[in-house]
């Protein structure tokens, strides 16, 4: 069994997630006492916030490669970066390391090839829906990808940094993306990307009518198939 990278703590509740998700999938394929090789380096969600919003990408870059330089000199065979927003750092990161990197999109994407769907919403932060380097990768696998109206982007992305990342689930807050995901629906959308590693913390399969892509547990499965 090859060991797992994870860079973590962007959200801290989704990286416990990764954890318990990929050692309950080596579990399934491997059973007995088996559980994952995995080594985190966890970041300090703040200064990784307080970035973003700056928009200083050049400091994230910097801040992702030393995490992924970490996780390979601790003898990690494949780095998982766990969160979709962060993965506008995946170029610089790959470009710095020379063991293989998960990519959480191409995962997805793959995913949703198997249900031959053909156009599928995103849910995210601002940054995952508004700018490309997501939606391509899920575009070049022959996926059309549609986001939220402008205004709904808003409030999906103040949700995920005002609640999501500090573990507040509210009822009003899965209602309202509910809403925002049927009308996507309503728009032609077969199925919806739950792009933020957060939010299946919030909506489940039984809450919308089209098939949900949980970006967190495709990315933590694929990194086990990887690894065994
Ligand atoms: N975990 C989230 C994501 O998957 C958002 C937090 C972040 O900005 O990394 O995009």
């Amino acid at each position: 069994m090859k060991t797992i990278g994870l860079i973590g703590g962007m959200s801290w509740e989704s990286s416990a997630v990764y954890y318990e998700l990929i050692n309950l999938k080596v579990r399934e394929l491997l059973g007995g006492f088996h559980s994952a090789k995995i080594v985190m380096v966890s970041v300090d969600f703040a200064e990784i916030e307080t970035l973003q919003h700056k928009n200083d990408w050049d400091g994230l870059n910097n801040k992702m490669i030393n995490a992924a330089l970490q996780l390979q000199n601790a003898n990690s065979d494949i780095i998982v970066l766990c969160t979709n927003t962060m993965h506008l750092c995946s170029e610089e990161i790959k470009k710095n390391i020379s063991i293989p990197f998960l990519h959480i999109a191409e995962a997805t994407g793959l995913e949703i090839k198997k249900h031959n769907i053909s156009k599928v919403g995103l849910l995210g932060t601002k940054f995952t829906m508004e700018k490309d380097f997501y939606k391509e990768i899920i575009n070049n696998l022959g996926i059309e990808v549609i986001i939220p109206d402008e205004k709904d982007r808003d409030i999906v992305h103040q949700i995920i940094y005002e609640e999501l990342v500090h573990g507040k689930f509210l009822e009003s807050s899965k209602n309202t993306y509910k809403k925002i995901i049927k009308d996507l629906e309503m728009n032609g959308a077969e199925g919806v990307i739950l792009g933020c590693t957060e939010i299946p913390l919030l909506i489940k399969q039984n809450d919308v009518d089209i098939p949900i892509f949980n970006t967190t547990k495709i990315h933590a499965e694929s990194a086990v198939e990887l690894a065994i």
